[in-house]
């Protein structure tokens, strides 16, 4: 009895667990299924892992030319928002560097969970913030090189992450 039990909440737990939700504003869906699709062909163990976890949400906080990117929990949900400042100027491989990225930074957070409290990524120390920050960094860059992502987006991206070395 208790077995079954055990096979009804996995099976429950498991519709559940695979199907990522993406919420948004404006036409953003169809760009953001396409660069999930991408993360899951290159990278199907942060793929899973990330839609277990997470909805990605595109969001209009920041205006102007910065592309930006956050992640938050809230209710035991841990939420990918994707700035809409320039988002329709970046390409689908971008678009999955950024989701990627802050999957990565997600999944640490999980990680380090598991050893007690959550630790948010902004209790961490200054030299740990820029640990993992580099790590996410290199991560993700080989994913964007993999995709064979322009130039000028990767010179971008090396930019923004200069700051920390
Ligand atoms: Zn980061």
């Amino acid at each position: 009895m208790k077995k079954n039990i055990f096979l009804f909440l996995l099976i429950v737990l498991g519709t559940s667990a695979y199907s990522q939700k993406i919420l948004l504003h404006g036409n953003d869906l169809d760009r953001i299924e396409k660069a999930c699709n991408l993360i899951k062909i290159h990278d199907p163990i942060i793929y899973e892992s990330m839609v277990i976890h997470s909805i990605i949400q595109s969001y209009g906080h920041y205006t102007g030319n910065k592309f930006t990117s956050t992640n938050m929990v809230e209710d035991n949900n841990y939420w990918i928002l994707i700035g809409r400042g320039t988002l329709s100027k970046r390409s689908i491989n971008r678009l999955a560097g950024t989701i990627f990225h802050e999957s990565l930074h997600m999944l640490l957070e999980l990680q380090r969970s598991r050893s007690g409290p959550i630790r948010k990524f902004s209790d961490l120390s200054e030299n740990e913030r820029k640990q993992e920050e580099i790590f996410v960094y290199n991560r993700t860059r080989e994913l964007l090189v993999r995709l064979n992502t322009s130039d000028w987006e990767i010179k971008e991206y090396d930019k923004w992450a200069s700051a920390y070395y």
